[in-house]
């Protein structure tokens, strides 16, 4: 039997990335990866020239059989999404649970994460954190963000570009004032890291609308 290993990959920068995760992806038989254009660029950066299959949200069921086959063939499979640790708000989650289940070795090859990353750089309490991932748009959304409101830890939530300004207002319509920050496109170009309330931070953003853009980690303090 192969062992499945789950590889993190950079979450911007493409030297953020191990040394033993770059020797297993050579080494590995076969890496299932989200999107292999994605992956290519990685692979190609690092000279890696294992084969590339693609298991993406949507699939992840259908190809669990075929990543399991070449497990049970004695082959060794690497498992990588686009950025950061798989299955933090990313696939992998039930191809772990099958792996374990039919007596597969599973193995983290950890590395970057855009919750840790923002984390260490936020200036907020880190002993105690709850991580929401990505809030859901529309039902359940109210309840978590009134969660929020009342939590005596920071609270973490993934957010993407077009919805970061609306995120600020609904914290402000709930009665957030306490001190937020946001982490955008950490180890790119444009990393940066804002800090304030939620009406600051807004006004910050609808007066320079380039800040809207790229990838964030919303962060509020807690109580
Ligand atoms: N698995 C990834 C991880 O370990 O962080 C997360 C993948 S999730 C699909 C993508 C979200 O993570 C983005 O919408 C953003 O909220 C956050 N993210 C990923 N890379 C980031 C970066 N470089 N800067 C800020 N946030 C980032």
């Amino acid at each position: 039997m192969g062992t499945l290993y789950i590889v993190a990959t950079p979450i911007g920068n493409l030297e953020d990335i191990t040394i033993r995760a770059i020797r297993m992806l050579h080494k590995v038989d076969v890496i299932f990866c989200e999107d292999t254009r994605v992956t290519q660029r990685l692979c190609k950066r690092y000279d890696i020239h294992t084969l590339l299959k693609s298991l993406h949200a949507r699939t992840e069921y259908k190809k669990m059989a075929e990543v399991l086959t070449i497990l049970k063939d004695g082959k060794d499979v690497a498992y990588v999404s686009d950025a950061g640790t798989p299955l933090i708000s990313d696939p992998g989650a039930q191809l772990v649970r099958e792996a374990i289940e039919a007596g597969v070795r599973v193995e983290t090859i950890p590395g970057a994460s855009a919750v840790t990353a923002a984390l260490s750089i936020a200036g907020l309490y880190t002993n105690e954190f709850t991580f929401f991932g990505f809030l859901p748009h529309k039902k359940g959304r109210q309840t978590l963000l009134k969660e929020i409101k009342d939590m005596k830890r920071t609270a973490v939530v993934y957010e993407s570009t077009h919805r970061v300004v609306k995120l600020l207002q609904e914290l402000q319509d709930i009665g957030v004032d306490r001190m937020v920050c946001i982490a955008r496109e950490l180890t790119k170009i444009h990393e940066e890291v804002l800090r304030g309330t939620p009406k600051e931070l807004q006004e910050i953003l609808t007066t320079d609308t380039q800040k809207q853009k790229g990838e964030f980690v919303v962060l509020v303090a807690g109580l």
